[in-house]
């Protein structure tokens, strides 16, 4: 039995059974057993693979879209250039170097990352060297200033809460035990203010998920950026509500039952972006956009038929291949959205739809 599995027993013993959100945060997160604290679990060896690791046009062009919002709001200096869960380095690493021509974006820009994996953080530090780097556990960490953040595939790693309509209330997903395994259950029904309005949406029996996280995150990026500028670009699965049970484990690329091996698969749910646009208020929020008509929209064709003109054999199957990932309806293309949040008074940023009222 791994030590976070006996770890968790002996706490439910204890304490009795625990929410989702505690489960994923001790999984993900456990000092010394947590999936993220203790490994990098990107790219083909890991356990699942993310945008900017499958091709580098995706920094690039996320990179030229930051500099784009930054001129557009007259080029403040200093500016906080953020990631959130930086994973590699690897879209950073993109960005800096697609953006290294644009004039005074590096001279201004402070890097500030938010990571809370000590493994990653060397990763990072590693793909960044040259560059210097003030390491947050928390985004209320950062200091003032203009604020430019990327958070790709970050929220849907955060610890959500699930709950199953019943009869007249709602009952938690809890997570309990019996002979030494890990079970789900069902608390007590209870009537839920915060679930007042899925009670349109929803019937007895359907599950909705709360990313409690989220929303303070969500209202803080968009506190910062309507009163010091700036933009956020938020990358990730889901839609503009989150519907049904999304909770999902993946173990060398491959779905897994999440309770049979705690710390040892990366744990997600899908992102709800409209609670996000509605925490980040007054900030403007964007239309959750599909990735594939972002990428497109930002001139991902031509930088690709560039990319392609230096390569041939299996490096070039290699490159088409993973355009088509990035962009295509059945690939990442339509089931990731991308959201940005800029001040009440800018435009709507190049690429993005705009919220539907
Ligand atoms: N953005 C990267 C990595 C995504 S994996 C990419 O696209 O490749 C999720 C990242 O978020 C990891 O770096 C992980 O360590 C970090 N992370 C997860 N939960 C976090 C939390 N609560 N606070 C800060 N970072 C977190």
């Amino acid at each position: 039995m791994s030590a976070l599995l006996e770890s968790l027993l002996t706490r439910i013993a204890r304490t009795g059974p625990m929410t989702l959100a505690d489960f994923m945060t001790e999984s993900l997160l456990h000092p010394s057993h947590g999936y993220y604290t203790t490994r990098d679990p990107l790219g083909a060896a890991g356990d699942f693979t993310t945008a900017p690791e499958i091709s580098q046009m995706f920094g690039e062009l996320l990179g030229l879209w930051l500099a784009q919002v930054w001129m557009d709001q007259g080029a403040p200096a200093p500016f906080l250039l953020t990631e959130l869960g930086p994973g590699r380095g690897t879209l950073m690493t993109d960005v800096l170097r697609a953006t290294r021509a644009v004039p005074g974006f590096h001279d201004a820009a402070r890097l500030h990352l938010v990571e809370v994996s000590p493994a990653l953080r060397a990763k990072q530090t590693e793909a960044l060297s040259g560059y210097e780097i003030t390491f947050h556990d928390h985004l209320a960490g950062l200091p003032d200033g203009p604020l430019f953040l990327l958070a790709n595939e970050f929220f849907d790693a955060l610890p959500i809460r699930q709950f199953q309509r019943g009869e007249a209330g709602w009952h938690e997903r809890m997570i309990g035990a019996e002979n030494g395994r890990l079970i789900w259950g069902l608390g007590p029904e209870s009537a839920l203010e915060m679930l007042e309005d899925r009670l349109a949406d929803t019937a007895t029996g359907h599950i909705v998920e709360v990313n409690t996280p989220a929303l303070p995150l969500a209202e803080d990026i968009g506190r910062r950026i309507a009163t010091h500028g700036g933009a956020a670009l938020i990358v990730d699965y889901g839609d503009a509500v989150s519907i049904g049970d999304t909770f999902q484990a993946l173990k060398d690329h491959k779905p897994v039952d999440p309770l049979i091996c705690p710390g040892e698969a990366d744990l997600t749910a899908h992102v709800a972006f409209g609670p996000l646009a509605a925490a980040a208020a007054p900030a403007r929020a964007s239309a959750p956009t599909p990735q594939g008509v972002f990428l497109e929209r930002l001139g991902i064709t031509a930088r690709a038929q560039r990319l392609a003109a230096n390569l041939s054999g299996a490096a070039l199957d290699a490159h088409i291949s993973a355009h088509r990932r990035l962009t295509h309806g059945q690939e990442m293309g339509t089931l990731f959205k991308v959201m940005s949040l800029t001040p009440p008074d800018a435009a709507l940023p190049p690429g993005l739809d705009p919220q539907v009222p």
